[in-house]
């Protein structure tokens, strides 16, 4: 299955309620489908290897989603086998005041992974035209315009080698319940919850909407939103580990190649 086909969203004709947080594509076994995700983590792990020697391009997944949408549990899973040199995870908060005195693509910019690595953002750029918006951070001229701000950052990334992926994991608002009462029960994972979250999600319509505009504006064929239905986390992990090795074969990444004066004789120069 081409799972980039099925879940890109399309710039023009985007609309998030058209996509399914509950679809599995057809599959419905839990076992054959983490089968699935192991090869894939395996030949990312491949892949990723050459990525690295090869040192000439990066490779950016930005994750967005709500609270409890599995953004951490995509990267433990879907990371799992890839070499931490050359991966570098960042997770942006609530900006810090020397962040609000720069423009907002400021610390996004200084996070960017270098050639040769993969870079995963836990949010990102993204929330300057989400939460922002939501909570009117910041006056509608400011963050309206971020949308052509953005593109054009991606399409400076993209001439510079940087190759990105935008993932954005679709849960319902009853999953998304579910996942929270789960937590709060759980003393191992209570601490990943705080009465905010529960405040955000009266916010669930506005972010919804927010999500479809920022989407719709800035999914491109060289910087594409996938839209993954993730209140199955087996079909998400799958689902996202086979879009980035696919991604990541038609790089037709190569170890490089040493010219014959290079070549290292196995003794000292
Ligand atoms: P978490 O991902 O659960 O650790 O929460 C991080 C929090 O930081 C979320 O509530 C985000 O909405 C918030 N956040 C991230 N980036 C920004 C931003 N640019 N402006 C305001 N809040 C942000
Ligand atoms: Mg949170």
């Amino acid at each position: 299955m081409d799972f980039r086909k099925r879940f890109v969203a399309k710039k023009k004709s985007f609309r998030l309620t058209d996509h399914d947080p509950d679809d599995t594509a057809g599959f419905d076994d839990e076992a054959v489908a983490g089968e699935q995700a192991r090869e894939n983590t395996q030949k990312l792990e491949k892949l990723q290897s050459v990525l690295y020697a090869e040192h000439k391009r990066a490779i950016l997944i930005v994750l967005q989603g709500m609270d409890a949408a599995g953004k951490d549990g995509t990267i433990k899973h879907v990371m799992s086998g890839v070499n931490p040199q050359g991966c570098q995870v960042t997770a942006f908060k609530q900006p810090s005041h020397e962040e609000l005195d720069h423009d907002f693509l400021w610390r996004i910019h200084k996070a960017m992974p270098p050639r040769g690595d993969i870079g995963i953002f836990n949010r990102s750029h993204y929330e300057d035209v989400l939460v922002v918006r939501v909570h009117n951070l910041a006056p509608k001229e400011v963050w309206s315009d971020r949308f052509r701000q953005i593109r054009e950052f991606e399409d400076m990334l993209y001439r510079n080698q940087v190759v990105i992926l935008k993932f954005f994991l679709n849960i319902s608002k009853a999953e998304q319940e579910k996942r929270f009462q789960a937590r709060v029960g759980d003393p191992d994972r209570n601490w990943k919850s705080s009465d905010a979250d529960f405040t955000e999600r009266k916010f669930w319509s506005e972010y919804q909407d927010a999500y479809q505009d920022a989407i719709q504006k800035t999914s491109r064929a060289h910087a594409p939103w996938y839209v993954i239905p993730s209140n199955h986390k087996w079909f998400r992990n799958m689902a996202i580990s086979a879009i980035i090795v696919d991604a990541m074969k038609e790089l037709n990444l190569r170890y490089p190649v040493l010219p014959e004066a290079k070549k290292p004789t196995g003794k000292p120069a």
